[in-house]
C-alpha cells in the first residue's frame, strides 16, 4: 500500500473522480460522505456532456436579457424574494464579472477546461471499463416558432464552440423531432462532439466499485470543519474525530463553502437550485439514440437515460435549506405533457444545488493557509462535462506534476 494518503471530502461527481484519479497516481485514498446521494446535483442532473458552453454565464448579454428570463415572466430565472440576503451579493459579484474584460478572460480559462473534458471522460470511462456509459452523439437545440428558430440560429453563427460544433438539422432530423415532440418544433440545429452520460448510477457505481478494487476506502460521515495548525488542515467529524491526512481535497459541492469559509478568504458559493421531473419509460416509448433535445422556447433538456426520460431546467439563486417550490414542477410537468412526452408509470420530482461562484467558473487549486489542502467545487451547471478533467487535475495538483491545464483563473484568491 502507499505511504502516502489522500481525503477527499465529497462523493459527487467532482470527488467521486478526484479520488479516482488519487488513488490511481498512488494515494491511499478515502472519501467521506453522509451517504445519501439522492439529495446531490451528481444525481438530479441533466447528464449533458455540455462542451459547447464554454462561454461563462456572466456577460452583458445575460444581464440585458434576465428581465425576460425571469420566473415571473415565464422564463427559467427565479430569484426568490425570502433569499435575497444571498442572491443579492451574489449577483453584485455577477455583475462585475460581467464587465467584457473579464467576460473574455473567464471564457479563455473555461475553454481551457471544456476542450478536456470529453477525452478526459473517455479515458476515464475506459479505466473502468465503462466506455459505453459516455456517448459522444452531441445534442439537438430545438424551437417552435420561426422566429425563435431564426434568432436563435442566428445567434449561434460563427460563435466559437471550442471542442463542438454545429450546423442546422436535417429534414429527417427535424422529421423526427417533430415525430416524437407532437409536431411543435420548427427548426433544430445539432451539435456534434457534445454527448451524454447514459446511465448516471450505472457510471458512479462503476467508478466506485474500481476505486474500492483499487484500494480505496469510503467513509460514511460528515466533516464539520477543517482545522487548521502550522499550516497543515486536519478534517474534524462531528464526534470530534480528526483526520489528518497528506492531501485533504474538499469536493463537497455546495457544502465547500461552510469548510473553506475562512480559511481561504471569501467563497461567495451560491446553491443554484434545478428541478427536475423523470419517468421510468419501456425500450419503445423513446429512442436509446436519441441525443439529449435542448429546447430553446422552454429552457428545459430532455434526457433520455439507460431506464429513464427526464427533463431538467430553472436556475433558483437561493440557499439549499429554503423551500421548495412546486410551481416549478408543475410548469416542467406542463412543458411535458404539451411536448407528448411519455410518462411511464409516473413521474418523479426532484430538486438539488448547483454549485456556484459568481464568475460561472469553478475552483480547482490549493490552500493558501494549509499546504496538504485542496479543494475542486463550483462547477455550476457543468460538473457532470467537467468532473474528469477536473480530478486529473486534482491529481496532478497533488503529486506536483504540471496540471495540462494553468489553473491561476480557478485559485479562489480570486475573490479576495
Ligand atoms: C437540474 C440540474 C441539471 C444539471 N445538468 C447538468 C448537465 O446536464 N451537465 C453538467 O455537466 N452538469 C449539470 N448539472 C451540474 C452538475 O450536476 C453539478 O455541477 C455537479 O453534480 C456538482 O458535483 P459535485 O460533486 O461538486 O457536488 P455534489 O453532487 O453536490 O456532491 C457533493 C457531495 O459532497 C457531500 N458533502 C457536502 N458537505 C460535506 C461535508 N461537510 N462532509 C462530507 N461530505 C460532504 C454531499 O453530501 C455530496 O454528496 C446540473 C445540475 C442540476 C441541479
Amino acid at each position: 500500500m502507499s505511504s502516502k494518503t489522500a481525503l477527499v471530502i465529497g462523493g459527487g461527481i467532482i470527488g467521486a473522480a478526484s479520488a479516482w484519479h488519487l488513488q490511481r497516481a498512488g494515494f491511499s485514498t478515502t472519501i467521506v460522505d453522509p451517504g445519501d446521494p439522492t439529495k446531490a446535483a451528481s444525481f438530479g442532473n441533466a447528464g449533458h456532456l455540455a462542451t459547447e458552453q464554454i462561454e461563462p454565464l456572466p456577460s452583458i448579454k445575460t444581464l440585458l436579457s434576465l428581465p425576460r428570463r425571469l420566473f415571473v415572466a415565464g422564463g427559467p430565472v427565479a430569484l426568490p424574494p425570502r433569499d435575497i440576503g444571498t442572491w443579492l451579493p451574489f449577483g453584485l459579484r455577477l455583475i462585475a464579472a460581467s464587465i467584457p474584460a473579464r467576460f473574455e478572460a473567464g471564457a479563455h480559462a473555461l475553454k481551457s477546461l471544456i476542450t478536456r473534458a470529453l477525452p478526459a471522460w473517455h479515458r476515464l470511462a475506459g479505466d473502468v471499463g465503462a466506455p459505453d456509459l459516455i456517448r459522444e452523439h452531441g445534442h439537438f437545440c430545438v424551437w417552435e416558432t420561426p422566429a425563435t428558430a431564426a434568432a436563435g440560429q442566428q445567434a449561434l453563427r460563427g460563435v466559437d464552440l471550442g471542442y463542438a460544433s454545429v450546423r442546422d438539422s436535417t429534414t429527417e432530423e427535424l422529421a423526427l423531432l417533430r415525430a416524437r415532440l407532437s409536431g411543435r418544433p420548427v427548426g433544430a440545429v445539432r451539435f456534434s462532439n457534445t454527448g451524454q452520460v447514459v446511465d448516471i448510477p450505472a457510471l458512479r457505481a462503476r467508478i466506485a466499485d474500481v476505486f474500492r478494487a483499487a484500494g480505496g476506502t469510503n467513509r460514511t460521515g460528515s466533516v464539520v470543519q477543517l482545522a487548521i495548525d502550522s499550516g497543515r488542515a486536519r478534517a474534524v467529524f462531528v464526534d470530534g474525530v480528526a483526520l489528518d491526512a497528506d492531501r485533504i481535497i474538499v469536493a463537497s459541492g455546495i457544502g465547500s463553502h461552510g469548510l473553506l469559509r475562512g480559511i481561504d478568504g471569501p467563497v461567495p458559493l451560491i446553491a443554484e437550485r434545478g428541478y427536475h421531473i423523470d419517468a421510468a419509460i419501456d425500450v419503445g416509448e423513446w429512442p436509446h439514440d436519441l441525443p439529449p433535445v435542448a429546447f430553446g422556447d422552454r429552457s428545459v433538456i430532455v434526457t433520455r437515460f439507460a431506464k429513464s426520460l427526464r427533463m431538467t431546467g430553472f436556475t433558483e439563486f437561493s440557499q439549499v435549506s429554503s423551500p421548495y417550490d412546486p410551481r416549478k414542477w408543475t410548469r416542467l410537468e406542463r412543458h411535458a405533457d404539451e411536448l407528448g412526452l411519455p410518462k411511464g408509470p409516473g413521474r418523479t420530482r426532484w430538486i438539488g444545488p448547483r454549485p456556484t461562484l459568481p464568475d460561472y467558473l469553478p475552483a480547482i487549486g490549493r490552500s493558501r493557509a494549509a499546504g496538504n489542502l485542496f479543494y475542486a467545487f463550483g462547477h455550476q451547471h457543468l460538473g457532470m462535462t467537467l468532473a474528469a478533467i477536473t480530478g486529473e487535475l486534482i491529481a496532478a495538483l497533488a503529486s506536483e506534476t504540471p496540471p495540462s491545464v494553468p489553473l491561476a483563473p480557478f485559485d479562489l484568491k480570486r475573490f479576495g
